[in-house]
């Protein structure tokens, strides 16, 4: 019990003091007539039900009758009950209190019963708004896929006629050019020489590039559906196209045991290619010596490609997964910067990341991730 929940006592208790000694000053002039002392009390049992309810209204009726039987009812100091009509006093007060009492407990119900029906009614419309908040991101969502998969196709669309209709005369240059190095070289003076060479290799990096575009723009819309891949078989593939380039570089290749997951095997065969073709390519002087593993990490399998070549640097480790971006001169390392975009690309469809740890002159290690999906 605290103070809060007795202040209403208190109240009651010193209003009905403060009246007592106000009527009791002048007993001598209204003994003949209580009404106005009954009337003073029953307003301030009526107070108190209407501020703080039965309770305090019995509390005070019970004080009130005391105060009246004790200071005002006849014989005096007494405190005894005489006469039938002090009696109807008494009944009185209690009825008050109560009835009173009862009224506010009421009103106070519906007063809350109406507040918590406003509650429910707010809490109702906010719901129904987040709600349709909701709605609204979804067709906004909805309208961003369509635009974005109009989008993509518009790109495809691009590539194609890139390829197809843009090719059709760069194959005449380099074709031509190439005719013009193979009769006219040594015929003209030197300078033309270098610039029908510069033409030739222009021509034919353009053409490797639009292909690579072509591929770039083909890993979403022309992936095909996912199913069950043993990524030991992915790696052999990737090793088999590359052997080439393996025998060439003498490269040493290890594995761990790599897991069965869900994906596009030729998909997956190109992203192995991609990464060992590079951990080859960017050896260095040393013999490359490349290790692939897996590891289940939560819901993923984590892969490493593993090489022991130059490095790279920490400030270069985000840009080279962007299209067309590359660390050295055509003259140092041959290619066109994209094959770590279409990595990227092939991870990201199949629900998965991909990055990289190095340091300079330390070796590389890409990592990406494939969700441990059964189907
Ligand atoms: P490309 O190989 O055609 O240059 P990529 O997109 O495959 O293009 O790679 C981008 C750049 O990232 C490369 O030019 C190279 O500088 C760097 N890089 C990729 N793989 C490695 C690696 N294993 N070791 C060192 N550098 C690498």
């Amino acid at each position: 019990m605290n103070f809060r929940s007795l202040f209403p006592y208190f109240a009651a208790l010193l209003s009905i003091l403060i009246v007592t000694l106000f009527f009791f000053s002048f007993r001598n002039f209204i003994l003949s007539d209580l009404s106005p002392v009954t009337l003073s009390f029953i307003i301030i049992v009526l107070l108190c039900a209407s501020f703080w309810g039965t309770r305090p209204a019995i509390f005070a009726a019970i004080i009130s009758i005391l105060s009246l039987a004790y200071f005002f009812l006849k014989p005096i100091y007494s405190f005894q009950v005489s006469d039938p009509k002090d009696w109807f006093i008494i009944v009185m007060f209690f009825i008050t209190a109560i009835v009173a009492g009862n009224l506010y407990t009421r009103a106070k119900g519906r007063e809350e019963a109406e507040f918590a029906k406003k509650e429910i009614e707010n809490l109702y419309k906010d719901l129904q708004k987040e709600n349709d908040e909701r709605k609204q991101i979804e067709m906004d969502l909805r309208a961003r896929t369509d635009e974005l998969t109009r989008s993509n196709e518009e790109l495809e669309q691009f590539a194609y006629v890139a390829s197809h209709d843009l090719q059709e005369p760069l194959r005449l240059v380099a074709s031509f050019s190439q005719l013009l190095a193979l009769h006219y070289k040594g015929k003209l003076d030197e300078e033309a020489d270098k610039y029908i060479e510069y033409i030739v290799e222009a021509a034919l990096r353009m053409q490797q590039l639009i292909l690579d575009l072509l591929d770039y723009s083909r890993i979403t819309t022309r992936g095909k559906e996912f199913a069950p891949v043993n990524s030991e078989n992915v790696l052999n593939e990737a090793i088999l196209n590359l052997k080439v380039v393996i025998g060439e570089n003498n490269a040493i290749i290890s594995h761990e045991p790599l897991p069965t997951i869900m994906g596009d095997y030729s998909q997956l065969v190109q992203l192995f290619q991609n990464l060992l073709s590079n951990a080859i390519k960017f050896c260095g002087d040393d013999q490359p010596n490349i290790n692939i593993s897996a590891e289940i990490e939560g819901d993923n399998w984590v892969f490493q490609v593993k090489d022991n070549g130059i490095g790279i640097e920490p400030q270069y480790h985000k840009r080279i997964f962007e299209v067309f971006e590359r660390l050295h001169e055509r003259s140092e390392y041959s290619g066109t910067g994209i094959g770590l975009a279409i990595s990227k690309n092939i991870v990201e469809r199949h629900g998965g990341r991909i990055w990289v740890e190095s340091e300079l002159n330390k070796g590389s290690t890409f990592y990406f991730t494939i969700p441990n999906r059964r189907k």
